[in-house]
């Protein structure tokens, strides 16, 4: 029996916790002062707390987090998503002080920790990647000309980046030095790295990412695609597997290009190479997340696997027992469910969450963070959970992933719940015709019909004889009232 830390929080750490228990193994969590909700710290066996300050005292206070480990006992580190977990010093600082760091080696994290370097690396394999400029030479005259060269539109990424940060779009050749200074600039405050590469834009693509686990001897598995094309601000909010677009060929060359990228870095436990493909399966690869990702939990409904489980046989060693490349069976769709709001540019939202009820039901998988009483706050994502649906084809997953949305009752704070629900209801969306424009193009303006809803109600009302104001005014639902009221 192993004693095993999460340094992290919310419904990633819930996720882990849950397989640490049927694993039987001991669990610790950590909590910040700031985190009242803590719904995470039920379910491990042990809670230590980080104390008060910002992230960087808490969460992301390396040394404070192995230190506290030590002194509790801890065998084996898991570092979730976001925070620490592609953080390459980190993980040498975990097994430097003779513990297991549930994740790849630091020399793997930082290869693939800079998209200009990963490019590089992983051409070199063998592997495609997009049309573009990954050079050195970072001058606004060589990259202007490496630009014209490439074409427009084109991207602009920054090489340390990620979250969309530090990417541009370029529509045309005048407006490129400034975007290229914006883009610098975003970069250098957000990552303290200012080093671009430049991509051709694909237009319509879709973004589909190969799960692989390796076992940091050479080995590596691939166990399927997922499609995360439905996104807004390219952050993902609607994820899926199998990819529609993607058959039984087209998938083994994914896995085996993953494949390839990963051995170039000689990968050790959970990872994903992204890549992006346009509509003739072309596909490119983008990058390589070292960690395990949000959206893991559609290739474990469809592979029949725990990845958690894996992740930690993985990280004591036990050989990986799978075929290389399994084929799906069914379909699954994950939506992730936030506080924001969809009528106002998706603006984080805060709040205490006064009403909570999770769906239920066959093939219905919520994975939660927050609970009746959460306080909402913008100390940390605002990703509240994610709900996740199988079912034995993509119709009927999509069928009842809606019906889910639809008795997932979150109150208290504004969400995207009723925004996710219009999105799966989409026409488009029901034909498979997910591409990252999907919601630039079908929801350009996202309000919701309620405008509508509440005179189409009035009216209805009025429109009902029983209410015929003209002949029997005192029948009026506002004419019954005495003059009594609840509250002023
Ligand atoms: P980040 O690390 O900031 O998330 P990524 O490189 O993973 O950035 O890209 C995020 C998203 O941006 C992709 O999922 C895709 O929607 C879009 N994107 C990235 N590269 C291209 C490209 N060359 N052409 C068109 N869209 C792209």
């Amino acid at each position: 029996m192993k004693r095993i830390l999460v340094a992290n929080r919310g419904e990633i750490a819930v996720r882990i916790f849950r397989t640490l228990r049927e694993m039987g193994m001991q669990s610790v969590a950590l909590t910040a002062d700031q985190d009242t909700a803590s719904v995470h710290a039920r379910y491990a066996d042990q809670v230590i707390s980080l104390g008060p300050g910002a992230l960087a005292d808490t969460f992301l206070n390396q040394k404070k987090i192995i230190d506290l480990a030590l002194a509790h006992g801890v065998e084996m580190i898991h570092p979730g998503y976001g925070f620490l977990s592609e953080n390459a010093d980190f993980s040498a600082a975990v097994e430097a002080a003779g513990m297991i760091f549930i994740g790849p080696e630091a020399a793997s994290i930082r290869a693939m920790g800079l998209k200009r370097e990963a490019k590089l690396l992983v051409a070199e394999a063998g592997v495609p990647t997009v049309p573009g400029y990954s050079g050195s030479d970072q001058s606004p005259a060589t990259l202007q000309a490496a630009a014209n060269e490439i074409g427009y539109p084109l991207l602009i990424k920054a090489s340390a980046g990620g979250g969309g940060k530090g990417m541009k779009k370029v529509l045309k050749a005048a407006e490129f030095l400034e975007q290229l200074e914006s883009a610098q600039r975003e970069a250098q405050a957000a990552f303290g790295n200012d080093v671009v590469i430049l991509e051709k834009y694909l237009t319509e693509p879709r973004h589909v990412e190969i799960q692989i686990f390796g076992d940091g001897k050479g080995q590596v598995v691939a166990l399927g695609e997922r499609e995360c094309s439905i996104q807004r601000r390219h952050q993902k909010i609607v994820e899926e597997a199998p990819s529609p677009m993607v058959d039984k060929d087209l998938r083994e060359r994914m896995c085996e290009s993953a494949i390839a990228a990963a051995q170039a870095v000689n990968y050790r436990n959970a990872g994903t190479v992204e890549f992006i493909c346009d509509a003739s399966g072309t596909y490119y690869f983008m990058e390589m997340n070292t960690r395990l990702q949000v959206e893991h939990p559609v290739t474990e409904m469809v592979m029949g696997l725990d990845l958690v489980r894996l992740q930690i046989e993985t990280a004591l060693g036990q050989p990986l027992n799978l075929e290389r490349i399994r084929q799906p069976r069914g379909w699954a769709m994950e939506v992730r469910l936030y506080a924001e709001d969809p009528d106002h540019g998706f603006l984080p939202q805060t709040g205490k969450i006064c009403l909570y009820e999770e769906p239920n039901g066959l093939g219905i998988r919520m994975d939660s963070g927050v609970d009746l009483g959460s306080q909402i706050s913008l100390y940390f994502d605002p990703m509240l959970a994610k709900l996740i649906a199988y079912g034995p084809t993509r119709e009927a997953c999509r069928a009842r992933l809606i019906q889910a949305l639809e008795h997932t009752f979150l109150h208290g704070l504004k969400t995207n719940v009723g925004f996710l629900h219009r999105v799966l209801s989409h026409p488009a969306f029901a034909a498979g015709h997910t591409t990252t424009g999907f919601i630039e193009e079908h929801f350009a303006n996202p309000h919701a019909p309620d405008q509508y809803v509440i005179p189409a109600l009035a009216a209805g009302y009025l429109a009902d004889e029983r209410v015929d104001l003209t002949k029997s005014p005192a029948q009026g639902p506002w004419e019954q009232l005495t003059n009594w009221r609840l509250g002023a």
